[in-house]
């Protein structure tokens, strides 16, 4: 029972005394491995949606599963360890920490699991060195490129070993070019892994390269 499942999601965001019901009993399942492209017009809640997958909001009502577990009923802090445990985000825009270097980017969340600064060094390295950057280890992002601040981004979301990476518009920032090679590598790395994938785009080209396409419109899956 891997993979990611969500069941009758609902969420509504109150704008003054407007009400946006922006999830509308969203209910999908992603198999263990399943890479899936999520399309949908600007505005329809793909975000949230992705957010409210990646526990880091919480819907109004239905269930998250995570490799089986389901969160609906855990507390704050529980839900905060299984999204630490099994979640990877990688966002349109990288934010990364401007002061910290590429590696200090990328073992910092694993020092919040309490591993060693030695163990979290040598698995930052060998991160960056799957996305390519072995020679950028010690550069601050503002001195890498687009796609290279990119590639680390995708580093720090694989540095708790996740099952399950969300990413929203990962290349939408990059021009054509830099934007294919850096969906080339996130793919090859998510395929490599085995990790359960959803990947919102606009870019067709890209959802079709995925196992499968999600649209999303209207608060629902269609
Ligand atoms: P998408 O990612 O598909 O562009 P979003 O999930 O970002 O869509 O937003 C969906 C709708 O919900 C938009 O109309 C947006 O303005 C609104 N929205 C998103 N987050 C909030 C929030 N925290 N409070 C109020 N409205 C929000
Ligand atoms: P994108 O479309 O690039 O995913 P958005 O601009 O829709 O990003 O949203 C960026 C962040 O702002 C999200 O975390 C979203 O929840 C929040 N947000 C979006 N619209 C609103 C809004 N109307 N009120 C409050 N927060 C919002």
């Amino acid at each position: 029972e891997k993979g990611l499942s969500l069941a009758k999601v609902n969420k509504t965001y109150h704008q003054g005394a407007k009400e946006l019901h922006v999830l509308n009993d969203v209910s999908f399942n992603l198999v263990p491995g399943e890479i899936v492209a999520l399309v949908g017009p600007s505005g329809a809640g793909k975000s949230t949606l992705l957010h409210s997958a990646g526990l880091l909001e919480k819907p109004d009502s239905g269930d998250i599963l995570v490799n089986g577990i389901s969160s609906a009923s855990l507390n704050d802090k529980h839900r905060t360890a299984l999204r630490r445990d099994t979640i990877g985000f990688v966002y349109q825009y990288h934010h990364l920490l401007p002061e910290f270097s590429a590696v200090e980017n990328v073992i910092l969340p694993q020092m919040i699991t309490g591993l060693s600064q030695k163990k979290a060094h040598k698995r930052a390295s060998e991160l960056l060195d799957m996305v390519g950057l072995s020679e950028r280890l010690a550069h601050r992002p503002g001195e890498l490129s687009g796609g290279e601040q990119q590639r680390v981004a995708i580093a720090r979301a694989l540095a708790n070993a996740p099952t399950v990476l969300l990413a929203d518009e990962p290349t939408g920032n990059l021009d054509p070019e830099t934007a294919n090679r850096v969906f080339d590598l996130l793919l090859k790395l998510v395929r490599s892994v085995g990790l359960t994938a959803l990947i919102a785009t606009h870019n067709h080209e890209l959802a079709n390269r995925m196992d499968r396409v999600l649209h999303f419109e209207g608060g629902k899956i269609c």
